[in-house]
């Protein structure tokens, strides 16, 4: 009863405060649709990832056909799970290709989501040269205009802002992607998922969406599940943050129920975002290299789940309403009180 309790407490607060109706909606590679038509969704997956980095990566590097062929029958597994949305966390220059995602989408019947922002960590490998030179202003005119005119001549528009950082402390580099990004937000209404791992980053760019004026509702808190310490988790969360455990694996089931129960506990769990962080076709690898498939979580994970206590309820605000809530565009500015 006291959960049941909590969760209407949980429910009163999206309510109150979070996207529920149909005048919300979602970018997705196909056009935009309305926040309710998203459907359970994958939060966190990749079709393609070009490690080969900013100075070589391009369209030359893979064949769409070819890895729409390979790719394909994944998609149309999950598809087949009841999985509605598919959201691809590959930025640019390290593989994103909005065409061969929106074919993908054409004919697996799946809504892909796809996003503007670059990538900082690996000491920068996938930064193009302008993000060195460049003012945080003119980065975040960048991907305004992506996101008010599409990506390249494609006509693809992204749903949300991909950036990513180094686990220590920000460099200034860093800090710049961080605040175009929180401009970007204040213009877009996009939401901002940052792969970030461990606490310090994590915290340290939410105090960068605040100085902008950006509340951390705004930020997904990308692989946070690689931070030992869950009471940052929990603090994180209670700023508004969205917390992403997104690297589920079979070996890992026991640790996402310790870091889920962690935050039910503090009936937190309208804050949680679980996805595989899985994929994807490699360039330059024979037939694409390994392909992960994304079947783990719907088939695996969720009945794991409901044995260990957690009920449909809980499971439905995780994999639904939770990525509906987090990817609605809206923009989020701090409250001042
Ligand atoms: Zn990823």
């Amino acid at each position: 009863m006291k959960t049941l309790y909590y969760l209407s407490v949980a429910f009163f607060v999206l309510a109150a405060c979070q996207p529920q109706k149909s005048d919300f909606s979602i970018m997705t590679v196909t056009g935009e649709i309305a926040s309710i038509d998203m459907g359970n969704s994958l939060i966190h997956e990749h079709i393609l990832v070009d490690f080969i980095g900013a100075d070589s990566t391009g369209y030359h590097r893979w064949n769409k056909q070819e890895v729409m062929e390979l790719v394909l029958p994944f998609l149309e597994e999950v598809k087949a799970q009841g999985v509605k949305t598919f959201v691809d966390c590959t930025p640019a220059h390290l593989g994103r290709d909005p065409i061969l995602l929106r074919m993908l989408s054409d004919e697996s019947g799946l809504q892909i989501i796809t996003n503007t922002g670059y990538y900082g960590a690996v000491n920068n490998k996938y930064l193009p040269e302008h993000a060195y030179t460049e003012t945080a202003d003119q980065l975040a005119a960048r991907w305004i205009a992506e996101w008010k005119n599409g990506i390249e001549d494609t006509g693809v528009r992204p749903g949300f802002i991909k950036t990513s950082v180094e686990s220590g402390s920000l460099s200034a580099l860093h800090q710049k992607l961080i605040r175009a990004a929180a401009k970007t937000h204040l213009q877009t209404g996009l939401t901002i998922a940052s792969h970030t791992g461990l606490a310090v980053p994590a915290f340290e760019q939410m105090a960068i969406l605040e100085s902008e004026g950006v509340s951390p509702e705004a930020f997904i808190w990308v692989h946070a599940q690689s931070e030992k310490d869950l009471s940052t988790h929990i603090k994180a969360a209670n700023k508004g943050c969205w917390i992403s455990l997104d690297g589920l694996n079979e070996n890992q089931f026991d640790h996402y129920i310790e870091m889920l129960q962690n935050l039910k506990k503090e009936q937190l769990l309208y804050k949680v975002l679980i996805s595989h962080d899985a994929g994807w076709y490699s360039p330059g690898e024979e037939n694409g290299g390994d392909f992960k498939g994304f079947t783990l979580l719907y088939d695996q994970f969720l009945p794991k789940l409901k044995q260990s206590g957690f009920t449909d309820a809980e499971i439905r605000l995780m994999t639904l309403e939770n990525p509906m809530n987090a990817f609605s565009k809206r923009v989020r500015e701090m409250k001042t009180e």
